[in-house]
């Protein structure tokens, strides 16, 4: 990794997988392997589990993330988890706009935007997700695609932006087993790059994650891109062994 790059970030992202003895397990495993490690260290897991992997990563090199926030600070929102609770648990990440979250859950741009708020108002790291559909692609929206994603999160958090993270994760990569080539993703994530700049003096102090099926096997040449800070890690995230072969691959 060369010198004058941002400090690379890589974040599991456990989605809706787990349970208290797995958790335990893969904690372990990865706690163990972390000699060597240099970059900086998160996994993003479920609301009910925060509790128990703040214990587990205290005093670690592991930083805890959530994998969502209401847009509302609180009140009558049943089944939301709100900033200040995830603010309780040491949280220090939290994933938002994620493409599955859009998809399933029909969240906006507008509504992701206010959910950055939300987060930086806590002094936490939101890490926005944008990517463009297969059919959004093809069509040739890419950029317009990510672009229009973003502007309204820098749109809605002005000079705050040099505070996010962002993750491009082209959703026809998410979880499929396809990945972005190394080209494609360092293309968006220059454009990615350049809006920021655009917006804040402080545009080389964004992470840009790149997220979609990484593993082991085609890290290196991700992480190897200009504009590509780390990696947001969905499955492979979930095998120890794997992280931690990207995690060191990242700290190199
Ligand atoms: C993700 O969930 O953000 C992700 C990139 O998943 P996967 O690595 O499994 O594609």
């Amino acid at each position: 990794m060369v010198m004058d790059k941002r400090m690379p970030l890589m974040v599991g992202n456990w989605k809706m997988n787990g349970s208290l003895s797995a958790n335990a397990t893969l904690v372990a495993d990865l706690l163990q392997g972390m000699a060597g490690v240099t970059c900086r260290t998160a996994v993003c897991v479920p609301s009910l589990y925060l509790s128990q992997m703040q214990g587990l990563l205290a005093g670690s090199a592991i930083d805890l993330g959530a994998q969502d926030v209401s847009a509302h600070a609180s009140g009558a929102y049943t089944g939301e988890v709100s900033s200040d609770m995830l603010r309780d648990f040491a949280v220090r990440y939290c994933i938002v706009g994620h493409s599955e979250r859009r998809q399933y859950h029909g969240e906006s741009d507008a509504m992701v935007a206010t959910k950055v708020q939300r987060v930086l108002a806590q002094g936490m790291t939101p890490i926005v997700c944008v990517g463009e559909t297969m059919a959004e692609r093809e069509a040739g929206q890419t950029e317009a695609v990510v672009k229009r994603q973003l502007a309204a999160v820098i749109h809605a958090n002005g000079h705050c932006i040099s505070e996010i993270a962002v993750a491009y994760e082209p959703v026809w990569a998410v979880g499929t087993g396809l990945t972005a080539s190394p080209e494609q993703a360092q293309q968006v994530h220059a454009i990615l790059r350049a809006q920021l700049r655009a917006a804040t003096a402080h545009a080389d102090r964004v992470s840009i994650l790149y997220g979609g099926s990484m593993n082991a096997a085609n890290a290196a040449n991700l992480l190897a891109q200009a504009d590509v800070d780390g990696g947001l890690i969905g499955g492979a995230s979930l095998k120890a062994p794997d992280f931690l072969s990207m995690l060191k691959t990242a700290s190199r």
